[in-house]
């Protein structure tokens, strides 16, 4: 019998959720046993035209990371869209816009102004952007468009399942890939992650205090962390009570807060707006006496606001971007 066909592709990312698939170890020699893999950039060299040649709907599933932000990528993930039976959008970049998508908080313009023309380590006296055609010679070179927008995978083609994380653990990736061999696949649209919040799963959390109320905002280098109290009872904001399970708690066993990748829980719209409605909840509470200044000063301790609650999912947000005008 013929294996199902897989393709793996990378988009706006950073090369993490691929080193993920390496982390299988021997798992991943019976992934290469039960699959046929048909696309792999970053491991085997197959062209597009390999891809084209396909019939629509052939692959089995393809799992795509990273963030859409190229006129290229735009095009591949949409080629395997229709080639695909399951698109699965694979790590926090392609689930929400991950890190690239802070991208957004500037215009393609600002970004190139900045990377080629102002960081210290820039010498380029012309003033030389990239161009999306350029005459020489020979002929003329192209450049695929630089969208002005990071975008996640699902807000460029339908995608049927996500699976989290900055990168996806993985045992997490070997259940996915294994459910989708035996056919047992939630419904459509499921993120493939417990639908618990982190802090349900946290180490930390048994020696938690019932209520906490932050009185001074701390960052990680400022302060000796504890290796075992619950970081919002030490001043440091930790992004567990918003954000999904599932990770191992990779960050918090490392002395960590968590910072959001695995996206938000079930049923929460903005990641960044819960974040930020559970840190306000805490945030000196009216009963200890502060007063409106004192919370105000408070919250000015939070530097990088925008950073800080929606580290991996503007693009997916609310808010998409920044109004630049
Ligand atoms: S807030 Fe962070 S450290 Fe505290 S219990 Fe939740 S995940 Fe653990
Ligand atoms: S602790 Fe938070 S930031 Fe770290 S891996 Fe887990 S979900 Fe991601």
């Amino acid at each position: 019998m013929a294996k199902p066909k897989v393709a793996f592709y990378w988009c706006a990312s950073c090369g993490g959720c691929e080193e993920a698939v390496i982390d299988l170890n021997e798992d991943l020699l019976k992934v290469a046993d039960a699959v046929d893999i048909v696309l792999w950039p970053v491991a085997f060299d197959f062209k597009r035209k390999d891809i084209e040649a396909l019939e629509d709907g052939e692959i089995a599933v393809s799992f795509i990371n990273g963030a859409v932000r190229l006129e290229e990528q735009e095009e591949m993930v949409k080629l395997l869209r229709k080639k695909s039976g399951l698109v699965v959008a694979f790590g926090s970049c392609a689930h929400m816009g991950g890190i690239p998508g802070l991208a957004n908080f500037w215009t393609r313009d600002t970004i190139f102004q900045r990377v080629y023309k102002e960081a210290p380590s820039v010498e380029n006296p012309e003033g030389i952007t990239p161009q999306e055609r350029t005459a020489v010679d020979i002929g003329e070179l192209s450049l695929p468009e630089f969208y002005d927008t990071v975008k996640t995978l699902d807000q460029t083609i339908p995608v049927d399942y996500y699976l989290p994380g900055c990168p996806p653990p993985p045992d997490l990736i070997m259940n996915a890939i294994n459910a989708i061999l035996k056919g047992e696949l939630p419904e459509k649209g499921a993120v493939l992650a417990p639908n618990k919040a982190l802090c349900d799963t946290c180490p930390r959390a048994e020696e938690r205090p019932e209520k906490i109320s932050i009185k001074e905002i701390k960052r990680p280098h400022e302060i000796k962390l504890s290796p075992w109290k619950c970081f919002l009872e030490q001043g440091i904001i930790c992004l567990g009570p918003s954000t999904r399970s599932g990770c191992g708690e990779r960050c918090i066993k490392a002395n960590m807060p968590c910072r959001g990748c695995m996206g938000p829980i079930k049923g929460a719209v903005d990641q960044g707006a819960k974040a930020l409605s559970m840190i306000a909840s805490i945030l000196g509470l009216e009963e200890e006496g502060m007063t409106e200044e004192e919370v105000k000063k408070l919250v000015d301790g939070i530097v990088d606001p925008a950073g800080t609650f929606y580290r991996f999912s503007l693009p997916a947000s609310l808010l998409t971007r920044r109004r630049m005008e």
